[in-house]
């Protein structure tokens, strides 16, 4: 009898959500509070930390997890609930950061204070809220014991910020199965963003394909007072000048006019009929250096393209060395494979005598909107948010995401948080912070989409 009555309080708290008085929120805040003060740092990284953070919450609540290092102090941890058979779904956050440059910063860098409505500190939005919205989330269907009609899993890996071959790339390859029966995938990249009445959510759907490669020069060496027609840096100041002067011309791929002809809905300036009608605003050989000027973000999306970044020729000024060479971070469009695109600018340069060669490459992947998970973010913020619509987004820079699409797994940059247009976040910068309020709902408006997907 008394064993009856404490299982039915207890189970009147949970479906109020309460634990010990603590709503989810109360406890997410707390857990991201403590989760930025684990110095996960990359490099050197030192993720066996975050393990060690979320071990103890899960071994607190009864959750079966599992743990490896890919290298000493790289960790990486990973939970299943189980489930029906429709395609897992995957929360997939990494747990490093990048560094922070306390000079410039006016919060310890670690602190996870709360200041003037805002959580400070390195992670707060890159990724460690989401990564606690991930675990209130889990917790959550875990606690109620409703039955899910598939399989949650929970991924915390490390290594992110320095390309994941420690995290997500390392598991891929060492430990499979945590990948098996996943069809579906949460992972940093879009957000809610709220302008005077209206609220867009971006879900990353497939990113630009980093193409990082390197031009090796090798000619005649000799002193700087004789020169020859041409010489190793000659070579490489022309290929150069060529990928410069001959930028890859303009395709619009479909997700980037779905994406634009979004953007454009919010736009009442000059450049909204451009944004509605990209195919067409790019036949304008004036538009695109204009459109380069106004959002170099957006304009990447509209072509392959290359920077410059590394260049190497003589340690000395009177010698014309025997070898140069330049590295270039070009980031092609997702709709072939990287080696045309490799062949497509090898042939440009061939004229100039480098050898082009590839430092890392990934291989193109977009995922689809067509899926559960999609139509979930779209009900759930509909109703919600009767104001709000969703936009698939496609994003110049890379996440682990590549890693999943490869996979097959349809993998989306998510999280329902929702803040203003042009609010500092500080992510990869100084002071990073995510305001508390818009915190607390996005953990609840995470719960109600994973909900949406896996109690049905
Ligand atoms: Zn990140």
């Amino acid at each position: 009898m008394k064993l009856r009555k404490t299982l039915s309080i207890g189970l009147a708290l949970l479906l109020i959500g309460q634990v010990n008085g603590q709503s989810i929120e109360d406890e997410a805040v707390t857990w991201l509070q403590e989760f930025i003060q684990v110095d996960t740092i990359n490099p050197p990284g030192n993720e066996f930390r975050a393990v060690e953070f979320y071990s103890k919450i899960f071994e607190a609540e009864g959750i079966e997890f599992e743990t490896a290092e890919s290298a000493p102090g790289r960790g990486n941890i990973w939970a299943r609930l189980e489930g029906g058979d429709e395609p897992g779904l995957m929360l997939l956050q990494h747990t490093d950061v990048v560094p922070a440059d306390p000079a410039y910063w006016t919060t310890e860098t670690l602190s996870g204070e709360m200041r003037d409505g805002y959580i400070l500190g390195r992670g707060a939005r890159d990724m460690k809220g989401t990564g606690i919205s991930h675990l209130a989330a889990f917790l959550t269907l875990h606690r109620s014991g409703r039955p899910l009609n598939r399989d949650v899993v929970f991924v915390a890996s490390a290594d992110e910020e320095a390309g994941g071959l420690f995290g997500v790339g390392w598991l891929i390859d060492n430990r499979p199965e945590i990948f098996e029966g996943v069809g579906l995938l949460m992972n940093e990249g879009g957000s809610g963003s709220q302008d005077s009445d209206e609220i867009v959510f971006g879900v990353e759907v497939t990113q630009k394909v980093p193409v990082w490669l390197r031009l090796t020069a090798i000619d005649e060496p000799g002193h700087g007072s004789s020169p020859r027609p041409t010489s190793s840096l000659t070579r490489i100041v022309d290929a150069l000048a060529i990928l410069r002067e001959s930028p890859f011309p303009a395709r619009i791929i479909p997700p980037v006019a779905t994406y634009f002809a979004g953007i454009a809905e919010s736009l009442d300036n000059e450049w909204a009929s451009a944004y509605a009608n990209i195919e067409q605003a790019i036949t304008d050989p004036e538009f695109l250096p204009a459109f380069q000027e106004y959002r170099p973000g957006h304009h990447a999306l509209t072509r392959d393209t290359c920077s410059i970044t590394r260049l190497s020729g003589s340690n000395k000024i009177n010698v014309v060395p025997p070898e140069a060479w330049a590295e270039l971070d070009c980031r092609m469009l997702p709709d072939r494979p990287a080696e045309e695109f490799i062949a497509d600018l090898t042939s440009l340069v061939e004229g100039t005598g480098v050898e082009v060669s590839v430092i890392m490459a990934f291989t193109p992947a977009i995922s689809s909107t067509n899926s559960r998970l999609f139509s979930a973010i779209e009900n759930v913020t509909r109703e919600l948010y009767p104001n709000s619509r969703v936009m698939p987004s496609v994003s110049t820079g890379f996440t682990d995401s590549h890693f999943t699409r490869d996979l097959g797994i349809v993998s989306y940059g998510f999280d329902p948080i929702i803040t203003k247009p042009g609010e500092p976040t500080g992510v990869h910068g100084n002071d990073e912070r995510i305001p508390v309020a818009a915190f607390r709902r996005g953990v609840t408006d995470m719960i109600s989409i994973i909900r949406n997907v896996v109690n049905n």
